[in-house]
């Protein structure tokens, strides 16, 4: 980090400041120019806010030069993180379909929908049981019923299951799921992420509607601080200008998650979208990104849905954008795991 101070600073508060850094343990290259004092800081610059810096009056600009995140930074973890999860692999060349419907709404549904997803290729099973819904009078989910049900299609299916969690309350109930999704909405939720981070249970951590790619990555960074570094990032679409679809895909993320972390990333171009007729382009420009997979809600009856139909594939819809999306990912020389 590089500190610029005012011009012609007093000596007592430039010492002040300096004693502020070197009680966290910080060591200072004190560089004198004509009329500027630069300080660079070296060591370990994740606990100091930029802003905490700007308050001592002698400071005229702050700059970091190292990225805020550290545990999921690739700069010290050089190798792609992998996933192990009911006996699948997640990053690293290793791909995977999640799919099932937004949300969970009776066993013959789910079952039915866990049963084809399966046969067409996906390794995962997603469903929504407690739904983030913008109105308090749209479906809310079946709640833990809705948990029930999921976990009684991975016992039919053998499907392990994601799905969201909304309350830091009822982690319990999760004891059984697979992956516990944290959905856009809770990003930021800072309780919620540091119970996800005591637990070890891998998160899908979704991109906030409006998140920078820093705090995308410093979400994540709370669940690792924790202690729990199971932690898949998942791309869903962001706010922009544009009207004719839900979100913006933010295919950038990818790289930018390669260059920047060794965790893994999928996409969701079902909620990126918001209209099914996307989901199959939005897919392949994903695999050819170099996502290590994705999640797409499919539905026995989208017109019927309770919650997410006009983005939801119906089922010989979603087999036939497994078939692309297995002979692409194949191609880009992923791994589809079964
Ligand atoms: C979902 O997966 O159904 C969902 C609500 O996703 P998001 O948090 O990305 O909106
Ligand atoms: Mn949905």
């Amino acid at each position: 980090m590089i500190v610029v101070l005012k011009q012609n600073p007093e000596k007592e508060r430039v010492d002040r400041l300096m004693r502020h850094f070197t009680d966290m343990g910080l060591k200072i290259n004190y560089s004198e120019g004509e009329n500027t004092v630069i300080l660079g800081l070296m060591g370990d610059t994740t606990r100091i806010d930029e802003r905490d810096v700007l308050a001592y009056d002698v400071v005229e600009r702050v700059q970091r030069v190292t990225e805020p995140f550290k545990a999921v930074n690739r700069k010290f973890h050089p190798e792609d993180t992998v996933i192990e999860v009911a006996g699948r692999r997640i990053g690293a060349g290793y791909f995977n379909v999640m799919a099932g419907p937004c949300s969970v709404e009776s066993e013959a549904q789910i079952v039915e929908v866990a049963e084809s997803v399966k046969k067409a290729g996906a390794s995962f099973l997603r469903g929504g049981a407690f739904k983030p819904r913008t109105s308090p009078y749209s479906f809310q989910g079946l709640e833990d019923e809705g948990l029930k049900l999921l976990l009684e299609a991975k016992r039919q299916t053998g499907l392990p299951i994601v799905t969201e969690i909304m309350s830091e309350k009822h982690l319990d109930l999760f004891a059984d799921v697979d992956i516990i999704q944290l959905g856009a909405r809770n990003m930021q939720n800072f309780m919620l992420l540091k119970e996800l981070g005591r637990s070890n249970k891998p998160i899908l951590l979704k991109r906030g509607l409006s998140a920078t790619m820093e705090e995308f990555l410093m979400a994540a960074e709370y669940i690792f601080a924790g202690g729990n570094h199971n932690v898949i990032l998942c791309e869903r679409g962001i706010r922009t200008f544009e009207t004719m679809i839900r979100n913006n895909l933010d295919v950038s993320a990818i790289p930018l998650v390669k260059m920047f972390s060794h965790l893994p990333i999928i996409i969701d171009p079902s909620h990126a979208a918001g209209r099914r007729d996307m989901v199959q382009p939005l897919s392949r420009a994903a695999i050819a990104a170099g996502a290590d997979g994705l999640i797409i809600e499919a539905h026995n009856n989208p017109r019927c849905a309770l919650c997410d139909g006009a983005q939801s594939l119906d089922l010989p819809q979603f087999d036939a954008v497994m078939d692309d999306i297995k002979r692409r990912a194949a191609f880009e020389g992923r791994e589809m795991m079964p």
